[in-house]
């Protein structure tokens, strides 16, 4: 029964357009493995993020000795003892969580260094965030209350940037706003 995700980092950089899956999948093969170590890699191929699937979920892994058994390896691609992973890569990572959670009696969201004497998976990989974005579900939108002068208004968070109404935003701040269809542009005067 697997009871732990194990997040490890490939401790190399995203080859982006590549599949550093293949390469990783490669070593692990020439190092005797039966199969690449990882359950799942999560890397971006042609700027998109994707969770591409190694071993089966309820097979044994190749990641960590003491977890090989229990653990679900999720390895995200990079090096996160120098780069910091950005906002969109956790949401990915969680929702490849959760996803596993759905599947699986999942106690703890584990970092490879819980268990052996490794940076991996980096110094910049926010376990505690993550385990945060898997507990509370995405947050990609959200609503958010923005007061002005005193005023309401109800704006959206997107991916980690504030987004408002145009119109209440600038009417609240006292100022008009002229739409022109002709050409779908706003003045603010
Ligand atoms: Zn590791």
């Amino acid at each position: 029964m697997k009871t732990y995700t194990v997040n490890h980092h490939s401790a190399t950089p995203d080859g982006r357009v590549l599949r550093d899956f293949d390469a990783i999948k490669r070593e692990h093969l020439s190092r005797g493995y039966r199969d690449v170590g990882y359950h799942w890699v999560i890397e971006r191929v042609n700027d998109i993020l994707v969770a591409i699937p190694g071993r089966a979920e309820w097979d044994v892994g190749a990641h960590c000795p003491k977890r090989n058994y229990d653990g679900i390896a999720v390895c995200v691609i990079g090096n996160f003892e120098k780069e910091f992973p950005d906002e969109e890569l956790y949401q990915f990572t969680a929702e490849v969580c959760r996803n596993i959670q759905s599947r699986h009696p999942i106690i703890e969201t584990a970092g490879h260094g819980d268990y052996d004497n490794t940076l991996c998976p980096g110094k910049n990989f926010d376990l505690s965030y993550l385990r945060k974005l898997i507990r509370e579900g995405s947050k990609l939108i959200d609503d958010v209350k923005i007061t002005i002068k005193g005023k309401e208004i109800i704006g959206k968070l997107i991916n980690g940037k504030t987004y408002a109404p145009v119109r209440e935003l600038v009417e609240a701040l006292n100022n008009t706003v002229v739409w022109d269809s002709s050409d779908k542009s706003v003045t603010i005067r």
